[in-house]
């Protein structure tokens, strides 16, 4: 089975434009993909995700991890705010990690801020997320938190809380736009166990297919694997913009080739 995974999402909204989320699915498989990361912008584990399950099993396509998301009063930036929305945040993540792991899914991913809200570091955050990776453990799902905008946050959470089951999710695009390229691999040598693996030019956060926009991916490819990655190489890039010109499988097609590059680039600076 290939180390390369790709989004599908799992939403009202398609997470790719003009093709629904159970057409993408099809095409990840047919472009040469065996694994795919569930995405969602929904309040929980509900039909949409058990449909996307379901199909993901008929196909023969092993779900690496889900990236969990809410609307409304659910949202992240909650988490960190003492009100009864925040409790009710920890509530539902909490519902859906027992869901991932009744489904056998082992990572949940997740934010741990808005990016358009700086997050105000404080202890009733810290004891939400206690209590999350409380649950993980009981599930055995691992919460891997991944680096947005915000500067620090990762940094505060893990200096607070320590656990097999805390763990970070990599996305190079958001630490390309917003850090020019600064993550602390250091700090978390051996503990990233996903990524999400996409370009930008660094005006947007754009999810442009690897060698899209500008980043350099000898640079990242070193420091993933000088960070002891073993996992997945996960894209998740959109079918948008400019990639309509052409039909959604060779947008597919163009992601699955692009990540075997990383894939041989990430190998050959393993040996
Ligand atoms: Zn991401």
């Amino acid at each position: 089975m290939s180390n390369l995974a790709m989004v599908v999402g799992c939403d009202e909204k398609p997470f790719n434009q003009k093709i629904t989320d159970e057409e993408s699915l099809r095409l990840i498989k047919k472009a040469g993909f065996s694994k795919v990361f569930l995405s969602w912008n929904t309040n929980g584990w509900g039909a949409t995700q058990e449909n996307m399950y379901t199909l993901c099993r008929a196909l023969n396509l092993k779900i690496v991890f889900a990236h969990l998301g809410y609307r409304g009063t659910h949202l992240i930036s909650n988490i960190w705010k003492n009100t009864n929305d925040g409790d009710k945040l920890v509530d539902y993540i909490i519902k859906d990690i027992k869901e991932l792991a009744y489904h056998n899914i082992k990572i949940a991913v997740m934010h741990t801020s808005k990016s358009s809200e700086e997050p105000i570091l404080c202890e009733i955050g810290i004891e939400r997320f206690k209590k999350i990776v409380k649950a993980c453990e009981k599930y055995k799902v691992t919460l891997a938190l991944e680096n947005t905008k915000w500067s620090g946050t990762l940094e505060y959470i893990f200096d607070n809380i320590q656990s097999e089951y805390l763990r970070v999710c990599y996305d190079c695009g958001h630490d390309h736009l917003h850090f020019k390229d600064s993550f602390n691999f250091d700090r978390f040598k051996g503990k990233i166990v996903a990524t999400h693996i996409h370009d930008n030019d660094q005006r947007d956060d754009q999810h442009l297919l690897p060698f899209d926009g500008n980043i350099n991916w000898n640079t990242i490819i070193k420091k993933l694997k000088d960070a002891d990655y073993v996992n997945e190489l996960t894209c998740e890039s959109n079918y948008r913009y400019g990639y309509q010109i052409a039909k959604p499988f060779k947008f597919f097609k163009e992601a699955y080739k692009r990540l075997e590059i990383l894939n041989k680039m990430l190998k050959e600076k393993q040996d």
